[in-house]
């Protein structure tokens, strides 16, 4: 089968053939319906050997939506069928740690042992007709929910969906959210943030197309990025700031706007790994404001997000592309050039 593969670092990935993997004892063969083109993706590709504890090759795609294909040995009494669509858990810890034994395999406890942190970064992903699933308790059932276009939901929208799940306290009417960054998982922070709470929500972005996606998706303000945009943002919230920045970017210019536009007493959220500074000087951050940097989500929260389209609450901005397209889509979303979530198809 033909695969997009990481082969080397700092080089763009290889769309080369690999045998079609057997599912072994307690593993399951998913066939892949499509799976994710995620910005960190790129950055996995930027990184030196040595920032990660991977070994090469591995195959990418780790935002991924496919059907059971083959139940290995002993997996039958987890309830799914084959033919089943699923999606697949994207961070995959020990399994019985104390992190991992409440869901949250995004934090195992023994993640430095492991060395991948789950099918696409380190282990085989879901770029490729088959991927390898290396225990049933990884897949969320996705019921009545088109597997080509659900992959999105495992990665760009579990991030933001635990992101806000833990600031939503402080999301009562009259307060505002922003978006920093409406992208893959910008636009969903923003109907996530529609779903969830009463508050206003902001989308900021440097594109144009970019806002009109977010208004799209509901927000109720948009802002164009750069000089000015905290000024704004305070104006919009009546000079008080926002109870959440979630910065979906993580450069040294968004986390100065999410600095300058955080409320006294909130969340300053920032998923983005552009590798950018916060500055904490005095004065720059609001008193009490608290600083966070989550990762991705439990995999409670993401039956929590399935639940969330199924009942047609967020509904990901899908562009669909052959699997054998991989390099130029990641060439397009490099450039800024991909609207909502690519997601390539085998
Ligand atoms: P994306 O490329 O789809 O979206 C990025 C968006 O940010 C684009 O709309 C772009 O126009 C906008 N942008 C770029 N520079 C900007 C600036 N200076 N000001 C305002 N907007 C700007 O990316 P994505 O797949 O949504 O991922 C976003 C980030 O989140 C990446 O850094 C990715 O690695 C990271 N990420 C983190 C986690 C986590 O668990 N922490 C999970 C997934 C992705
Ligand atoms: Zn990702
Ligand atoms: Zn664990």
């Amino acid at each position: 089968m033909t695969a997009v593969r990481m082969t080397a670092w700092q080089r763009p990935p290889e769309v080369v053939r690999v045998p079609v993997p057997e599912p072994g004892p307690g593993e399951v063969l998913i066939e892949v319906a499509g799976a994710g083109v995620c910005h960190s993706d790129l950055h996995v590709m930027e990184w030196p050997a040595g920032a990660l504890p991977y070994d090469l090759p591995f195959t990418l795609g780790h935002e991924t939506a496919g059907r059971v294909r083959t139940l290995g040995p002993g997996t039958r009494s987890a309830g799914l069928r084959e033919g089943d669509a699923v999606l697949v858990y994207g961070p995959w810890g020990c399994g019985i740690c104390p992190a991992c034994a409440r869901g949250a395999e995004n934090y195992c406890r023994r993640a430095a042992e492991l060395r991948a942190a789950g099918g696409g970064l380190g282990a085989d992903g879901g770029m490729a007709p088959y991927m390898l699933v290396p225990s049933p308790r990884l897949l969320v059932p996705l019921g009545d929910l088109d597997p080509r276009t659900a992959a999105p939901l495992t990665d760009a929208a579990l991030t933001p969906y635990h992101a806000v799940k833990r600031s939503l306290h402080r999301l009562v009417p009259g307060t505002a959210a922003v978006v920093i960054g409406v992208g893959g998982l910008g636009h969903l922070a923003v109907q996530l943030l529609k779903a969830l709470s009463p508050a206003d929500v902001v989308a900021v972005d440097v594109a144009e197309d970019k806002l009109d996606l977010a208004a799209g998706a509901g927000a109720d303000h948009c802002v164009p990025a750069g000089e000015g945009a905290a000024e704004r943002i305070r104006a919009i919230t009546g000079g008080l700031g926002a109870a959440l920045v979630l910065d979906c970017v993580g450069a040294d210019a968004t986390m100065a706007t999410a600095a300058a536009c955080a409320a006294v007493e909130s969340d300053v959220t920032v998923v983005g790994l552009a590798g950018g500074t916060l500055p904490v000087a005095s004065g720059t951050v609001p008193f009490e404001a608290s600083v966070s940097i989550p990762y991705w989500g439990s995999r409670g929260e993401l039956a929590e997000v399935v639940a969330l389209a199924r009942a047609g609450r967020i509904r990901p901005h899908v562009e669909t592309h052959p699997l054998e397209e991989a390099l130029e889509v990641y060439q397009r979303l490099r450039d800024g050039r991909i609207e909502g979530r690519a997601v390539l198809v085998p």
